[in-house]
């Protein structure tokens, strides 16, 4: 890359397009709804670079963990005590990169 050359921004639909998914029968993340619920900043919404967090019209949030990158920042972000259990998928299953 030569200097003053950037990278342009590049659609979410192309991005996963560079991506596999090998989704384990165990879901890596689950949410308690029932915490969620009380959640005033739901920042996991804003910050999930999948947009896998999805708010419900009971104040709940709905979640798929099938598409998930395994960044972290969820966990890193979420105010809500124990609202997030959040662990890598089973052995070989999850995210594959590619090159785009
Ligand atoms: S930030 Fe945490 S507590 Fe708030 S809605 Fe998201 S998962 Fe639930
Ligand atoms: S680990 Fe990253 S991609 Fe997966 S749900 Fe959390 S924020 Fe989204």
């Amino acid at each position: 890359m030569s200097p003053g050359q950037s990278y342009g921004l590049q659609a979410f639909d192309d991005r996963m397009s560079t991506v596999d998914f090998d989704v384990a029968e165990r879901p890596h993340i689950t949410v308690d709804n029932d915490v969620c619920r009380s959640c005033r900043t739901t920042d996991c919404v804003y910050a999930c670079p999948a947009k896998l967090f999805v708010p419900t019209s009971d104040g709940g949030i709905l979640f798929n963990y099938e598409q998930c990158f395994e960044c972290g920042t969820c966990y890193q972000v979420c105010s809500g005590e124990n609202a997030l259990s959040w662990t890598y998928p089973d052995g070989g299953h999850g995210v594959a990169f590619r090159k785009g």
